[in-house]
């Protein structure tokens, strides 16, 4: 289950890449309209830049300004340099060390922990790359690599054999570091992908660098996608409880706004949660709740949420009450059950709280938690408020019933009766 629920957020993640698998595409089937539309490309291009830019800045996701300063700053350089034909020296230049530039400042966005904005260096991080590729130009690369007195001094004006050479090494070499580079992003997030992907396309780029206008495309196709990578993450972050990793309140009512006539909600509250958060440390409160969501995330044919603190809710998209009462039970016992190793490393250093969980003799100790679930299966025509109310009354039952149970609402105290597993 586990590997799925992986596999299936690596093809979440590579959606990202979709933009650029579609312009490519385009540009194979219909090469006239692409030609068409590169008359466009400079506004479009900049437009595209400008709406990620905006977004960014609205979400405050001030590490997507580096890559698109780089990408602006790449096409800056490109548009001025490559209407010139590969023979002229300083195109030939820029044709050399634009790649070699860009790779190296992707890999530095990659490797080195990016510097924030506010911060100075974050500053002088992001105006180093854009201004690098751009100074590239306006020192002109012919005063520094191809000098008026020794001509060819460093590069030859390039001729077809050396042509060729390059655009056999820099395809190999985008191959094997695109190979690589999807091994190590299996386990990667969202704009992890998206960096990849816009280095991808600019060293695309260069392998049709014969023709100019194909700057314009892979542009904005890096461009498409870092917007696509943005808008998942921006959905994601609305969506997504960072500390479960579950779906929060706001999807809750999505699911709930289209929920159908045959279901069931539960609400499920961790017992005497607060006074585990005193003794153990907040910390180890929320790999409890890790744990909890964990358990729930991996039970077949339940949806949960978190729906605040340490509440839960699981729908059900039936309303077998058997199937249901065995799910929870399921959940109620796999909780209770769990041992939890409490470590040095989680113990809070210097809270009030916590006291007694300072000192070594704690070290290695089994704690265990239990939860309290309570159930309503809809009724015909009602509305999700009351069918929530219903559920939330039938957990409090559970509570004064003695709590680490299952109840049904409207069967006062029925507890469900399956193997009740003790807390150990
Ligand atoms: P009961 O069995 O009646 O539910 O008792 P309780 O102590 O769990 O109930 P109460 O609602 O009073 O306490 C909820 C506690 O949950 C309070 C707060 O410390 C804790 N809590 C809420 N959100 C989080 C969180 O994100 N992390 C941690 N560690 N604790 C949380
Ligand atoms: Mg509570
Ligand atoms: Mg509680």
């Amino acid at each position: 289950m586990l590997n799925k629920i992986a596999k299936t957020e690596v093809r979440v993640q590579l959606f990202v890449f979709f933009p650029l698998i579609l312009i490519i595409g385009l540009h194979w089937i219909a090469p006239e309209f692409s030609q068409f539309l590169a008359r466009s490309f400079p506004i479009a291009v900049y437009c595209l830049l400008v709406l990620t830019i905006s977004l960014s800045v609205l979400m405050r996701q001030w590490r997507w300004l580096y890559s698109l300063s780089l990408i602006a700053s790449h096409y800056i350089v490109v548009q001025n340099t490559l209407q010139q034909p590969l023979e002229n020296p300083q195109a030939a230049a820029i044709y050399y060390f634009l790649p070699i530039i860009f790779s190296v400042l992707i890999l530095g966005l990659e490797f080195i922990k990016t510097p924030q904005l506010p911060t100075r260096i974050g500053f002088a991080f992001l105006s180093g790359l854009f201004l690098l590729p751009l100074c590239m130009q306006w020192l002109g690369l012919e005063s520094i690599l191809i000098t008026p007195n020794t001509p060819g001094f460093f590069i030859e004006p390039i001729n077809e054999t050396a042509r060729y050479s390059w655009f056999f090494l820099l395809m190999v070499v985008t191959i094997s570091l695109s190979g690589v580079a999807f091994l190590y992003l299996r386990h990667s997030n969202n704009q992890e992908y998206s960096q990849f992907a816009a280095w991808f396309s600019i060293m695309l780029f260069y392998i049709y660098i014969e023709q100019a206008h194909m700057s314009g495309w892979m542009t904005l196709a890096a461009t498409f996608c870092l917007l696509v990578s943005l808008s998942g993450q921006m959905l994601k972050l609305a969506y997504i409880d960072e500390l479960t990793q579950l779906p929060q309140r706001r999807a809750l009512l999505g699911h709930l706004s289209r929920l159908g006539k045959r279901s069931a909600v539960t609400m499920l509250d961790v017992d005497h949660f607060k006074k585990f958060n005193d003794t153990w440390g907040h910390d180890v409160g929320d790999q409890v709740l890790k744990l909890i969501a964990s358990i729930l995330s991996k039970t077949r044919g339940v949806k949960a949420y978190r729906y605040g603190g340490e509440e839960f809710t699981l729908v059900f998209n039936h309303d077998d009450p058997e199937i249901i009462a065995e799910r929870l039970e399921y959940i109620r016992a796999r909780v209770a059950n769990y041992p939890l190793v409490f470590r040095q490393s989680s113990r809070p250093k210097d809270h009030q709280t916590g006291k007694q969980a300072r000192g070594h003799n704690n070290v290695g100790k089994i704690l265990h938690v239990s939860i309290s679930l309570g159930c309503a299966i809809r009724r015909p025509g009602e509305h999700t408020e009351p069918l929530l109310k219903r559920a939330d009354q039938a957990l409090y039952q559970a509570k004064n019933a003695g709590r680490n149970q299952v109840t049904f609402a409207d069967q006062p105290l029925a507890r469900v009766d399956l193997k009740h597993t003790k807390l150990s």
